[in-house]
């Protein structure tokens, strides 16, 4: 971003903008180097100003959730990483029918806040998410999934905002989702942000809905990486197969490159175990790539966005 780029940003008077932002703070890796700008939009008013700003000075613009499912290069991001805050925490019922209720959630929203809110409204249909710690527009955006449930199968309508600041809704039908994938019917999501989403729940009581609750996350603790940073599963897992049981079976559980490692608890995990650079973190990836190949003949493809500039 030059001095007139950031110039003309710092006069749109757009009060959660901050310059030259330590990404490793925003993202659970905490790894990663500075984006050039971070702006925390409250409002689809501010966003669309914001994004007026960045058409007219051809500024590059990426939109995140909470970060867990992010690696920023070290050398950074040279444009502006935007964040949904404030109204677009909001949640709603929008209409109680007999065999469903449709809620709408803003894409700031925590998936935690999510999913304690639905239990006291007993709402039913979205527990397998308690435990990620993304957003509403992250596990749109990833399709999240844990358990053998997807968001997707949730999912009723997105609003979708473009780099212009056109709004629209979009139904489930002209999405089309796949494994930790969502894509418009006929293309890309591109920079389209997700602004809120509805998801059809059915009713149940409150107090079963918490108990599943509590055994999803009684399966996690066994099965994950208690308080390690990370970004949760690094790669995908190939078609009827594990990444975690690949690369276990590569020998590679705790191997490290600098401070990152492979999690002794759960081998797709790849950890920052203190300091670790997002160099640390990508070489011990491609090692695991190299090697579940070498081994095994099979490509492991990252989960994990990568953000970096393009050279
Ligand atoms: C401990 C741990 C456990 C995890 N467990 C799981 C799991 O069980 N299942 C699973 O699927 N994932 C899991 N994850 C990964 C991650 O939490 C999910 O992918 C989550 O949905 C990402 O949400 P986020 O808000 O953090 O997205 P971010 O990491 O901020 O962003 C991820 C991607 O989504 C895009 N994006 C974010 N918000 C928007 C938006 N509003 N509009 C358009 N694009 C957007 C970003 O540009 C980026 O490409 C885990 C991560 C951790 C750290």
């Amino acid at each position: 971003m030059n001095g007139r780029q950031r110039a003309r940003l710092a006069a749109s008077g757009l009060a959660g903008l901050r310059f030259d932002v330590p990404m490793r703070e925003h993202c659970t890796f905490r790894a990663g180097g500075p984006a050039a700008s971070l702006i925390d939009v409250q409002s689809v008013e501010e966003l669309r100003r914001l994004l007026a700003v960045l058409a007219e000075e051809e500024i590059k613009f990426l939109v995140i959730g909470r970060g867990s499912n992010l690696l920023v290069a070290d050398s950074g991001y040279s444009g502006a990483v935007i964040r949904l805050k404030g109204e677009f925490n909001a949640l709603v019922v929008q209409e109680r029918g007999p065999d469903f209720t449709m809620i709408k959630v803003g894409a700031g929203c925590a998936l935690g806040k999510l999913v304690s809110w639905c239990g006291g409204q007993g709402l039913a249909g979205l527990e397998f998410l308690v435990g990620i710690p993304g957003s509403v527009g992250g596990a749109v955006r990833m399709n999240a999934g844990a358990w053998g449930c997807e968001t997707g199968a949730r999912l009723a309508a997105i609003e979708l905002v473009d780099k212009t600041g056109h709004i629209r809704q979009i139904a489930a039908a002209e999405l089309r989702l796949s494994y930790r994938k969502l894509a418009l019917a006929d293309g890309e999501l591109g920079s389209g942000m997700i602004t809120a989403a509805w998801f059809h729940l059915a009713a149940d009581q409150p107090e079963q809905i918490r108990s599943r609750c509590a055994a999803y996350l009684e399966r996690r603790k066994g099965k994950q990486p208690a308080g390690a940073a990370s970004a949760g599963s690094f790669f995908k897992n190939p078609p009827d197969d594990f990444a975690g049981r690949l690369i276990e079976a590569a020998g590679l559980k705790g191997a490290s490159c600098g401070a990152a490692m492979i999690s002794p608890v759960h081998a797709n995990f790849l950890v920052n175990s203190g300091g670790a650079t997002a160099a640390d973190i990508l070489a011990l990836a491609e090692r695991a790539q190299a090697e579940v190949f070498a081994r095994f003949g099979i490509r492991l493809e990252p989960e994990v966005k990568i953000i970096r500039d393009e050279a």
